[in-house]
């Protein structure tokens, strides 16, 4: 498995921990509102981190507690639990994974096999299928996103799902859709959008929501979860 980035100190990535964040190449969502334009589209156009140097990085960044594997969509890549397997033997850090929840026969494995200890899932939209082939920009597999939701919900992993409120592919309607998918959840975040890079040339253009808003669609939320917005 090949790494396109890695970062040094992150407070945010994993919650309650300092984390370096390893960005994996490639995703098999087209977001338009996506901020990793070249990392999504280009993915060749990064210098390669090896699987070695990346345990050797991390293992010299004595500051850290846990690592985030982020993507583009780290699940797409096979070899993802043989490198965790690894990188837990070596390093004993704990392992983040930011997921968009297309892929739950891998998610499964990872949870099975103990290989991660924090899982954050993309809830992109409403759970309707034309709403979410929009938001992802192309053919959505619902039952896939829905599995993953419920294998995540179901494991005993330290977890939280994430909705990044752009105008245009998530209303205050779909936000409660979404909080009633997963009525009981103690970590559901409501992330502003920031336009800029974006796969969608037209999204830089996009006016993101009024605060205001954001805290409108927290207080639908909050009738069936723990809402909280991260701006
Ligand atoms: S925002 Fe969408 S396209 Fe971008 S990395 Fe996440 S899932 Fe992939």
């Amino acid at each position: 498995m090949k790494f396109a980035g890695i970062t040094s100190i992150s407070l945010l990535d994993y919650p309650g921990k300092i984390s370096s964040i390893l960005f994996t190449p490639g995703c098999n969502f087209r977001c338009p509102y996506c901020y990793n334009r070249e990392l999504v589209l280009y993915p060749e156009k990064y210098e390669v981190i090896t699987e070695k140097q990346a345990i050797k990085l991390l293992e010299k960044n004595k500051w850290i507690d846990a690592v985030v594997l982020t993507g583009g969509e780290p699940t797409i890549h096979e070899n993802l639990p043989s490198f965790l397997k690894k990188l837990k033997k070596e390093t004993k850090l704990l392992i983040g994974l930011e997921t968009n929840g297309s892929n739950p026969e891998m998610l499964e494995k990872l949870i099975n096999e103990k290989l991660i200890d924090f899982i954050a899932m993309d809830i992109k939209t409403s759970l309707y299928s034309k709403k979410y082939s929009k938001a992802i920009g192309g053919k959505e597999n619902l039952t896939k996103i829905k599995k993953s939701i419920r294998l995540i919900r179901k494991s005993k992993i330290s977890h939280e799902f994430r909705t990044t409120v752009v105008p245009g592919i998530v209303s205050v309607k779909d936000v409660e859709e979404i909080a009633k998918a997963i009525k009981g959840e103690k970590n559901y975040f409501l992330q502003q959008f920031r336009p800029g890079n974006n796969i969608n040339k037209k999204y830089e253009k996009k006016e993101p929501y009024d605060t205001s808003i954001l805290f409108k669609m927290q207080k639908k939320a909050s009738k069936f979860v723990k809402c909280k917005v991260r701006l």
